[in-house]
């Protein structure tokens, strides 16, 4: 008897920046490409750290990306507007990768999982927590629903251990916890800390 499973799940990548998410994500995509299968990358419209249509890493690497501003827009780019994607009127790709998956919104969720149901391999990656080491919007929820979860180190920049948080910098003194997240105007930087060497300011 030949199973019915048709291989569709949810991979997340996830671990404070710096931790090599969008390397793990274009190692998993480039063997995917290698394997001749179809492969669709979309990532967030308003992060455009060193291209635009791309997904990079800090090191250099990068992968053509359709750059979406919501889950909407993956949702229509891949089954045209209104469609059912489990119905199987849409032509799915084989995977769907999304990079810095916590600036979308909480509609990625049902979408991601749609996509699985309907066998598509979903390979996500984004920040488990945010600047203050909270975690960061939907994310914990993607986290349960996923059948592989691979948490990320990067170096703290202050020891050297692994750091799992990122320290958000503001004229170089750390961030505030009730900075916006958004400050127009302001030198901000971030940096890869450990526990030890993660600070918010009260
Ligand atoms: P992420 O997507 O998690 O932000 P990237 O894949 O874009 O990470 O970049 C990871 C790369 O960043 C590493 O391979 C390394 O070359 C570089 N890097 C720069 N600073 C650090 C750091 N503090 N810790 C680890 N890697 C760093």
């Amino acid at each position: 008897l030949k199973s019915p499973y048709h291989g569709g799940h949810l991979e997340v990548i996830v671990g404070p920046m710096f931790s090599g998410k969008s390397e793990e994500l274009i190692r998993r995509l480039t063997r995917a490409v290698i394997a001749r299968q179809n492969v669709q990358v979309f990532k967030p419209a308003l992060d455009d750290r060193y291209h635009s249509a791309a997904v990079a890493s800090h090191a250099g690497r990068s992968l053509e990306a359709v750059p979406v501003r919501g889950a909407a827009e993956i949702r229509a780019h891949l089954s045209g507007e209104g469609a059912l994607l489990s119905a199987g009127a849409a032509d799915l790709p084989d995977v769907v990768g999304i990079d810095e998956v916590q600036f979308l919104d909480p509609a990625l969720v049902p979408l991601v999982l749609e996509l699985a149901d309907a066998g598509v391999r979903v390979i996500l990656a984004g920040l488990d927590l945010d600047f203050r080491a909270e975690p960061f919007g939907f994310m914990p929820d993607l986290l349960a629903r996923a059948e592989s979860v691979e948490k990320l180190t990067a170096i703290c920049t202050v020891c050297g251990a692994p750091a799992t948080r990122s320290q958000r910098l503001i004229g170089g003194e750390p961030a505030r916890a009730d900075d916006p997240v958004v400050l127009v105007g302001a030198l901000e930087s971030y940096e890869a800390r450990c526990r030890v060497h993660h600070e918010v300011r009260p």
